[in-house]
């Protein structure tokens, strides 16, 4: 039987179009029980375990099924259907069998040992280190060198965090679902954007109801609170969205959702896990694999932004409440009243219309003046394929040159809404660069993927300067990943990169959407072809900042509410380990306006007790002091497009992937570890 996951040849590219549902489990099966034989084999026949023979077969089995995964997981993210997500859920919990035995395999552990502790280590160059380094480093952090009893512990309790999460994500999404609201008259509706009360009609007539039906999830939700004029109906959203899965009203069937309970088991988990492995905290464990080590780092790094940002987040909400009593009559102003009068004054003070704006933005001017400025800065050029396979027809190939002419890797993009794409915008591998022993080697692939509006014939598609700042926040991943130099697929590009220190070169390219010499590149008005003018950017720029304090205030307290929560947590009861209370104690610190007793908003904070970011919410800010501090350089020579300080920035950081540790990249950067002032700055703060 052929496979067409399994056929493409040596550096060539997916065949999309004849990879179907059915392809998806015999592929991964075959590589699957492949690797398993050259895993033993390779333990089996050696005398003396060295990088040739032992870690680099490693490497290379790997990436080839990371490079068929990445595919399955693309489609299923960009193509969805039932058949395909059930091939991948299916086929994911083999794939994660296959990863915890071999982090739990003995012999392999041993062997990475006794190459660590050969006298011919030390002729490794550093990045073959690291990759022996994460190795063994995984090897612990999966529980090798407990007791058999306790192993079994530690596989149990991974097994029950996992069903722990994701009942806590769908209760999330139940209860979201659960509720809506069916308006009938349409004065209630007052000021909602056209968009969102047409979306809200259709959704009425489908259930079979008149007027207009509205939703908690995120866009209706979030109009709702910025436009509407009806203080009751904000009052009644605020309270419905900020209850979710609890057992506070207004929901019907309270304990069915109720996340309480799962957050506190879900932390005494993590806490006996990191217990069970020698952590003092899940905290402590979690540090392990980022760039900040101690939790000191973290929460000293929080505390000190929350004092130097209490005053201008104190100073937002009084020039808020001023503004709500002159302009909106509103005497005392509540909690539901926030986004709906933020978003009056910030019309009032810098007049930026966001349709005017999009004029200037035509999506292909903006992609050619991305490239422009990437080949300004770093001399590569990117230049678009034409004739290659592809899962959609919207779908586009690049390739990327080097000053020397010589292809680094390629890119595709997939840039607009359809039905049966995830949401959101991203970066995923397709491949990693990696050499052969024989010499032959696998160029970068990446996906870069959006959900900008969807091209209309005739028209072109016209980007917000958020969506513009989403374009060049995601093609900064794709750099990292395709202009890597490093050669071993495990720690190349953005592989292994620490968690909190991922978001730098993204974060990084972001500001070249706030400089005019940068805009002047690429902004082009869809009619009259003239670049952004000079008074339209000052506003922009002003804008910047606009509630600075405000926000940057409300993350600080999300960060520290997670990584403190992960600190105090242990796997013994005790009463100080009680969610609300933490939250509470946290917001002494925060909170510039009191948060009403019935929020339950911890209940669906998805980032920290779904996974994915737990004792990591921090990395957001952490990413920003990063960027920022590198941006200054450029800053510091009055030049955005200096060439020189680009240069450095690729050769220390940017090419290295996860070869070192991030810290000592970014020292051989900057010549001294990260500092906040920069930030700072760029929040008028210095
Ligand atoms: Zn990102």
């Amino acid at each position: 039987m052929t496979n067409p996951l399994l056929e493409p040849a040596f550096n060539t590219l997916p065949i999309f179009e004849h990879i179907k549902p059915e392809h998806v489990e015999p592929a991964i099966e075959h590589i699957l029980s492949k690797n398993k034989n050259i895993i033993n084999e390779l333990l089996e026949n050696q005398k003396t375990y060295t990088w040739d023979n032992l870690v680099m077969p490693l490497e290379i089995i790997g990436a080839e099924l990371d490079d068929v995964w990445c595919t399955v997981s693309h489609l299923n993210s960009v193509v969805n259907n039932a058949e395909l997500h059930h091939a991948y859920q299916t086929t994911l919990a083999h794939l994660t069998e296959y990863h915890t035995a071999i982090r739990q395999n003995k012999k392999l552990y041993q062997a990475f040992l006794d190459i660590a502790e050969n006298p011919n280590y030390s002729k490794l160059n550093i990045a073959q280190k690291k990759v022996i380094e994460n190795g063994l480093r995984n090897f612990k952090l999966s529980g090798i060198n407990l007791s058999e009893e306790k192993r079994e512990t530690f596989k149990a309790l991974s097994v029950r965090l996992s069903e722990l999460e994701s009942r806590f994500e769908q209760n999330v999404l139940e209860a979201t679902d659960a509720w809506s609201l069916n308006v009938t008259d349409v004065n209630q509706l007052k000021g909602l954007p056209t968009a969102v009360l047409e979306e809200a009609a259709l959704n009425a007539k489908d259930k079979g109801k008149t007027g207009w039906l509205l939703t908690l999830e995120h866009p209706c939700y979030i109009a709702v609170m910025t436009y509407a004029e009806d203080r009751k109906l904000r009052k009644k959203f605020y309270t419905a969205y900020a209850t979710r899965a609890s057992t506070v009203e207004p929901f019907a069937n309270p304990t069915k959702w109720d996340n309480a309970p799962v957050m506190h088991e879900i932390m005494k988990e993590r806490a006996h896990v990191s217990t069970l492995l020698g952590f003092n905290n899940y905290a402590e464990y979690a540090l392990q694999t980022r760039m900040l080590k101690k939790t000191t780092d973290v929460t000293n790094f929080l505390e000190d932004l929350i004092l130097r940002l209490k005053k201008v987040a104190v100073d937002n909400l009084d020039e808020l409440k001023t503004f709500a009593l002159k302009n909106c009559q509103l005497d005392a102003l509540e909690v539901w009243d926030i986004a709906y009068v933020s978003e009056k004054m910030l019309q009032d003070k810098y007049a930026i219309s966001e349709e005017l704006l999009k004029q200037y933005f035509p999506e292909e001017r903006a992609i050619q003046g991305l490239f422009t400025i990437v080949n300004k800065l770093y001399g590569i050029h990117v230049k678009e394929v034409e004739s290659f396979d592809k899962w959609h027809s919207d779908v586009r190939l690049f390739g990327i040159y080097d000053e020397n002419n010589m292809l680094c890797g390629h890119f595709y993009t997939d840039l607009h809404a359809r039905p049966n794409k995830r949401g959101g915008a991203w970066i995923s591998n397709c491949k990693s660069r990696m050499q052969y022993p024989d010499g032959q080697r696998q160029l970068p692939v990446a996906y870069l993927v959006a959900n900008f509006s969807p091209n209309r014939a005739g028209e072109s598609v016209l980007l917000t300067h958020d969506e513009v700042i989403t374009l060049f926040h995601e093609f900064g991943h794709c750099l990292h990943h395709l202009i890597t130099t490093v050669d071993y697929p495990s720690i190349s590009g953005g592989n292994s990169v620490s968690w909190d220190a991922i978001e730098l070169p993204s974060q990084l390219l972001e500001y070249w959407c706030w400089e005019e010499e940068a805009l002047c590149l690429f902004s082009e008005h869809v009619q009259t072809k003239e670049p952004l003018t000079h008074d339209l950017f000052l506003k922009l720029k002003a804008s910047k900042n606009f509630q600075i304090g405000l926000r940057t205030m409300r993350q600080l307290e999300y960060a520290l509410f997670d990584f403190v929560l992960h600190e105090t947590f242990s796997a013994e009861p005790s009463d100080k380990m009680d969610i609300q209370e933490i939250l509470d104690r946290v917001r002494t610190k925060t909170a510039v306006m009191p948060t009403p007793k019935f929020n339950r908003f911890q209940n669906t904070f998805s980032h920290i007790f779904g996974g994915g970011y737990a004792a990591g919410y921090y990395s957001y800010l952490w990413s920003e002091v990063l960027a920022a501090d590198v941006f200054n350089q450029f800053k510091e020579d009055h030049q955005v497009f200096n060439k020189e300080v680009a240069k450095k920035f690729v050769e220390t950081i940017l090419s290295k992937g996860g070869s070192q540790e991030f810290m000592d990249l970014f020292i051989a950067f900057r010549g001294r570890a990260p500092k906040i002032d920069a930030l700072l700055k760029e929040y008028n703060l210095l």
